[in-house]
């Protein structure tokens, strides 16, 4: 596959390589940092929308409350003049007709002042909402603020430098083989890492051990060769380390 591929490439995909783990173990630091800042985010939101619409639906309860209170007194103030005007009633029938409207009106009364406790119930239910919204906004709000304080401090540490970093890594993109450049690209969005040593045997992406020959080929760069299990690029090999016995020197006797 990489047959045409030079020797260069293959320092310049190490170089790569390098820059691209050390901008991931700043990355790293960061966690999830970022994305816990933007579900915060969100929810603070949705929860800001919920108080708002409770606010709303209270307030409405309250003029509803507000214009029945309004009605009701009206319906008193009718009351007294039908029963003035029924004191006044001049015959049995304009009696009757009086009396049977104060009636109505009191049943009127009654009907409405039955929407007052039900809508005031609903109002304490709204606000017990809106203080149970208010507490979690209060809560995401200091988780909020603490994730962004950390945030901001390890991209003060560390900003300048994975700014270089990024600059650095550009200049070596367009060095680099464009056909090695877009596969080492496209296994490290699946595998996290792009390229990796063999140590100990092991393709130290998957660990599975590599085989003799491939190895020796690896170690010679005749070429740029890939783990046959994980696709990775291997950049290189380190051999166990074998301790060698050194026979001890036994001190000559003098030839004096
Ligand atoms: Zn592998």
């Amino acid at each position: 596959m990489f047959d045409a591929i030079q020797k260069e490439s293959l320092s310049h995909l190490r170089l790569l390589e390098e820059i691209d783990a050390q901008y991931d173990a700043i990355q790293e630091e960061k966690g999830d940092l970022p994305q816990q800042i933007a579900v915060l985010t969100k929810t603070m939101e949705n929860l800001r929308q919920t108080l708002l619409s409770e606010q709303k639906n209270s307030q409405t309860l309250r003029d509803l409350v507000d214009q029945v209170r309004k009605n009701v007194k009206e319906l008193e103030g009718r009351v007294e003049f039908q029963q003035e005007a029924l004191q006044k009633a001049k015959d049995d029938a304009s009696y009757e007709e009086i009396s049977e409207e104060l009636e109505i009106t009191k049943l009127d009364i009654k009907l409405l002042r039955r929407k007052i406790p039900e809508n005031l119930q609903k109002i304490r239910k709204a606000e017990a909402t809106m203080d149970e919204v208010k507490k979690s906004i209060f809560i995401k709000e200091n988780a909020l603020r603490s994730h962004q304080e950390k945030l901001k401090e390890i991209t003060q540490v560390h900003g300048e430098a994975q700014e270089k970093l990024s600059q650095e890594r550009k200049k070596m993109a367009e060095k680099m083989d464009p056909i090695l450049y877009a596969y080492y690209e496209r296994v490290r969005s699946v595998k996290e890492r792009g390229a990796v040593k063999i140590i100990d045997n092991a393709c130290q992406g998957c660990f599975l051990v590599v085989p003799a020959q491939k190895q020796l080929d690896v170690s010679l760069e005749k070429s740029v060769y890939t783990c046959e299990n994980c696709g990775r690029i291997f950049m290189g090999v380190i051999r166990p380390v074998v301790e060698v016995k050194k026979k001890k020197i036994r001190p000559r006797a003098s030839r004096a």
